[in-house]
């Protein structure tokens, strides 16, 4: 037939099949769910929402709040769903996920050009759009390392939290790289890594802190088997006082430039993308809460002001490794109409995984129609995501929400006006918005009017 598959009836693909239908398409949803269910699941809804019922910021000096006003650029179905079911929650786009889910599941059954096929899908379709999210079932994630390659569809992630280069104090971290070797593509004689010494009294402090904060009770869908890789801080730290000296935080082959000694422990931090604006703290994934995230590495000396752009965590999340194995519009390198969406493309969180939804339907209904498919661009909080996939490095690809550390410098604007925070944001929401309308106008892209 010549109808479009849309696998999953989640958020993404939810947003997919609406754009799609929207552009004249017939489109099939394959949804498992009652059929075969997921760990986390709970009914058969489409647009169900698997655990916090809020979409974050609508302010668009926040990066989920700019991101949420460039789709609304290009007319969202899953925002306009969430509008519908807004619950009080003051700034924030918070919802009555009953509401919420029941108005994606009838907008979606009561479209002419779509049908919901309540089914697993075990193989990949040649043209279509796979938007099964973090726990695509087994025999079709099986499917996907068929055709990518095992190394490319992990099924946990183990993230570390990633702060911003302006607020690491670097009167205090030392750019070097172990042995001075180890050097990355650009980072010359300086070396790959920005390091955090300790003392030992540093780090006695430290490991108290670490041990004794806070940590997230896993339920039971994403309880997961530490393995090599994926062993939180906390717990590596528990198993004995010095494991992290000889482990992640270990000092050899450093010298710290200010002592000219070898120190106590060390944190390093690795460049996250490209343009060294985000920094990872290496080895640092954690189940730690949010809070206590903040409140403890805020202890390493020289991260006392860090800005966290993304926090840790460690979940049973099934993504690709998009910078190693998907093409620039997150499709098959060697099939342009088979494409990826939502939260398995290695975005991560509700808004994150229906803007590529979003995007997913608009490109393959261009494609069909005989046009390439497009990107915004990086001045844009979903350009600079899909800049990320395609971009990161895929040794350490990790999973990413909207941040304005993926978003370029500005340029052109007084040094003065950068150091306040407020209005520097401003500033980005501003080029964000203005691209994102010249881009879609560029490209031709009519919003579909979502309450025609
Ligand atoms: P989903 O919304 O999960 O949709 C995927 C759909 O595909 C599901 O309906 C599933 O049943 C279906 N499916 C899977 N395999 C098949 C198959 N083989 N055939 C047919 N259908 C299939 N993000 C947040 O922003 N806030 C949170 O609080 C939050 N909490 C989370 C908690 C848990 C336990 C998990 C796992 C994730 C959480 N996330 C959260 C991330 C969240 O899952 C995503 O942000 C979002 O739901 C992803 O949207 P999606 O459309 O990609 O996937």
């Amino acid at each position: 037939s010549n109808e479009v598959q849309v696998i999953g009836g989640g958020l993404a693909g939810s947003e997919a099949a609406w754009q799609l239908a929207e552009r004249g398409h017939s489109v099939v949803v394959h949804e498992m769910r009652p059929v075969r269910g997921t760990a986390a699941h709970r009914t058969e809804k489409l647009g169900e929402l698997v655990c916090s019922n809020t979409f974050k910021s609508t302010e668009t000096t926040n990066a989920h709040g700019l991101l949420k006003a460039e789709m609304r650029q290009l007319g969202s179905l899953i925002l306009d769903c969430a509008d519908q079911s807004r619950v009080p929650g003051g700034s924030a786009l918070t919802v009555d996920r009953e509401i919420f889910s029941q108005h994606v599941h009838d907008r979606i059954h009561a479209h002419p050009r779509i049908r919901v096929s309540r089914e697993e899908v075990t193989s990949l379709p040649d043209v279509g759009i796979i938007a099964t999210g973090p726990l695509t079932s087994d025999a079709l994630a099986d499917a996907i390392r068929a055709r990518l390659g095992v190394e490319s569809l992990a099924f946990y992630d183990a993230i570390a939290p990633v702060v911003s280069l302006e607020s690491i104090d670097q009167n205090i971290a030392f750019r070097a790289s172990r042995w001075g070797k180890e050097t990355m593509d650009g980072a010359g004689e300086e070396g790959a890594y920005l390091n955090c010494a300790f003392t030992r009294d540093e780090y006695e402090a430290f490991i108290d802190a670490l041990t004794t904060a806070d940590q997230f009770t896993a339920h039971e869908f994403d309880s997961v088997p530490y393995f090599e890789g994926c062993m939180p801080i906390e717990e590596m730290a528990r198993r004995g006082r010095e494991s992290l000296r000889f482990g992640p935080m270990k000092p050899i082959g450093l010298q710290d430039p200010r002592s000219n000694s070898r120190p106590h422990a060390v944190m390093q931090l690795r460049m996250e993308d490209r343009g060294g604006r985000m920094w990872n703290l290496v080895g640092f994934q954690t189940r730690l809460r949010i809070p206590e995230q903040a409140r403890v590495f805020r202890m390493i000396p020289g991260l006392a002001e860090a800005e966290f752009l993304r926090f840790g965590s460690i979940h049973r999340n099934s993504y690709v490794n998009a910078p190693a194995a998907l093409s620039s519009h997150l499709s098959l390198r060697d099939a342009p109409q088979l494409m990826f969406a939502g939260q398995i493309t290695g975005v991560e969180g509700y808004t994150e995984s229906s803007a590529t939804g979003l995007l997913a339907g608009i490109n393959l209904a261009r494609q069909i129609d005989g046009h390439e498919p497009v990107v915004p661009p990086p001045a844009t909080m979903m350009g600079a995501l899909y800049r990320y996939m395609r971009e990161a490095d895929p040794k350490h690809f990790q999973p990413m929400n909207a941040n304005f550390g993926l978003l370029d410098d500005l340029e052109g604007v007084a040094p003065k006006l950068l150091k306040d925070k407020a209005k520097k944001r401003e500033l980005f929401a501003e080029r964000a918005l203005t691209a994102m309308a010249a881009w879609r106008d560029e490209a031709g892209i009519i919003p579909t009017a979502i309450r025609g």
